[in-house]
């Protein structure tokens, strides 16, 4: 390798100059000179030396090939998915997606990000491919009926215990995920749900989610539906306008909103329980509590493998950060939740590579870091690529996201009962309600974590249509000028870019960076810019 390095490095110093790192370093350029203004198409690659250059076209064809696959396993299903489902042409927005995700990383950073976009790569592929082959909508097919379609927000790891069936976040497809690689998809649902009476103040997401059910752009599968009151009351209502539109048997799984208390939790165990006795009854298959340890083993090494990743995240050494981190957990947690064995060898592959960079104290992003951060961010930072343009315009780490922090408690694999306790103390710590709701001790614990992760700094993620946790905004000014952390609120209306912008979220941390800290970018052409169009 040393060889290699050694021959490539006259050629990596010749052409230095198209690097948009060293053109933002040396005042002749940036990472925003190759891209066609207003939009998200760069009108050529990223120049990251012949290494990283190299690396990075591999890992974009080992996408692509995903992708064929895809439409290789069901090419009919997959073709009248895209003229069924309008949220299905925003699947192509992916590439730009992941290249701007990944903007400014070099090196080990740049290996890690990519093998765990990958993971969630060739997870949601297969995932659309199953979902179309088995959607009524567009004349089923053998599974229809095996899948247990549940909200997105309840994880599926319970299910796994009914061997045949296949656990099916409903909403992830149509919204969870694709909001984040497209902002101009959301608000057309959102459109949807005003048009029929829904109040243009609800949050974006619970209204995003109702638009999709009235404009029928669900898939149709499974038998029932599970439902929830999970994350919070909003989320409640959205459950209600999806029975209606569904309509098919539905259960809803109300766990205890006040989950931290003690006593909630054999309440919130029966309610899993009884959706467990719900499936039992409508799919004629017997729970299996063997076949349910295996699954739970899986994500017992996943949250094993991430205590450890935690240690590392509080030192200086960790190539592994920001959207690579946070946008890689939330889906390995939420919508894997251990079902999928392929996301352990990536976790081990990771791990080890992040105990060796820490054995070599190896400084991620050329050591550029000015900031560390925590991030108390959902959906809004992933489609404005947010922490990985913190990072390359002001040199702030976010060293961990609120979605990193989701139930990481080990599962029972021996004893049923042991494990019915722990399943429902992991079910109730799922996404936003473990950080954003279900009591006062969940937000607070924000300073703790930004603590133990030595961050001098928080980006707090002000979403106006949250209702519960803009109750919350003084009380936090309060505490981070008593604690003494540089805290940011950053503005954001959750999946509807129209009401506040991605230039106006970056425009939170401009106006700290400039006006409160008096320091200076490091890449200046990305300080303010329009990328209004861009997918
Ligand atoms: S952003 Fe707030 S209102 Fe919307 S689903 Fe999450 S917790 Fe509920």
């Amino acid at each position: 390798m040393k060889i290699i390095d050694k021959l490539i490095a006259p050629i990596d110093k010749k052409l230095e100059r198209f690097d948009p790192l060293w053109q933002a370093e040396h005042g002749v350029g940036g990472l925003r000179s190759r891209y066609y203004d207003k939009t998200g198409v760069a009108k050529w690659r990223e120049w990251r030396g012949v290494k990283d250059t190299l690396f990075d076209y591999v890992s974009w064809i080992n996408n692509i090939l995903s992708m064929v696959q895809m439409v290789a396993s069901a090419p009919i299903p997959v073709m009248k998915g895209f003229w069924e489902y309008r949220w299905m042409g925003s699947y192509l927005g992916t590439f730009m997606f992941i290249d701007r995700l990944f903007e400014g990383y070099r090196g080990t950073e740049l290996r890690i990000a990519h093998m765990n976009m990958h993971g969630i790569v060739q997870s949601l592929t297969k995932k659309i491919a199953f979902g179309l082959k088995n959607d009524g909508r567009l004349g089923g097919g053998k599974d229809t009926f095996n899948i247990v379609p549940h909200d997105e927000t309840i994880t599926p790891l319970f299910l796994k215990g009914f061997k045949g069936l296949y656990p099916f976040p409903l909403q992830t497809l149509p919204e969870f995920i694709i909001c984040d690689i497209d902002q101009h998809i959301e608000p057309y649902y959102i459109d949807v749900a005003e048009s029929f009476g829904l109040p243009a103040d609800v949050c974006s997401r619970c209204a995003a989610e109702t638009g999709v059910a009235l404009d029928d752009a669900f898939p149709l599968v499974g038998k029932v539906m599970l439902s929830t009151n999970m994350p919070c009351n909003a989320s409640e209502a959205t459950s209600m306008f999806q029975r209606r539109r569904i309509a098919k048997p539905d259960f809803p799984i109300t766990l205890a909103m006040q989950h931290n208390e003690p006593e909630a939790l054999p309440y919130s165990r029966q309610v899993l329980k009884d959706a467990m006795a719900f499936v039992e009854e409508h799919y004629g298959v017997k729970y299996d509590w063997d076949e349910f340890f295996k699954y739970a083993k899986l994500i017992n090494e996943q949250n094993t493998i991430e205590l450890e990743k935690w240690d590392y995240f509080k030192t200086p050494y960790s190539p592994l950060s920001g959207v690579a981190e946070s946008l890689y957990r939330l889906y390995e947690w939420q919508s894997v939740n251990g079902q999928e064995p392929y996301f352990n060898k990536v976790d081990r592959k990771v791990i080890k590579i992040m105990r060796k960079a820490y054995e070599e104290k190896y400084l991620p992003f050329g050591g550029k870091t000015r900031h560390r951060a925590f991030l108390w961010g959902p959906s809004a930072v992933y489609y404005t690529d947010f922490p990985t343009w913190t990072q390359n315009c002001w040199g702030i780490t976010i060293v961990l996201n609120m979605d990193s922090t989701m139930g990481f408690n080990m599962i029972n694999t021996e004893d049923p009962e042991l494990a019915m306790d722990d399943l429902t103390r992991f079910t109730e710590k799922a996404c936003m309600r473990h950080h954003a709701v279900g009591g006062w001790d969940n937000i607070n614990a924000l300073w703790d974590w930004a603590k133990e992760f030595n961050c001098d700094m928080i980006l707090f993620n002000d979403n106006i249509a949250c209702k519960g946790m803009l109750g919350t905004h003084a009380l936090m000014e309060e505490q981070a000028r008593d604690l003494g952390f540089h805290f940011i609120f950053v503005e954001h209306d959750l999946q509807d870019s129209r009401t506040v912008s991605r230039q106006d979220m970056r425009n939170c941390v401009n106006n700290y960076m400039s006006v409160v800290l008096g320091e200076k970018p490091l890449d200046p052409t990305i300080v303010e810019f329009d990328d209004a169009e861009a997918y």
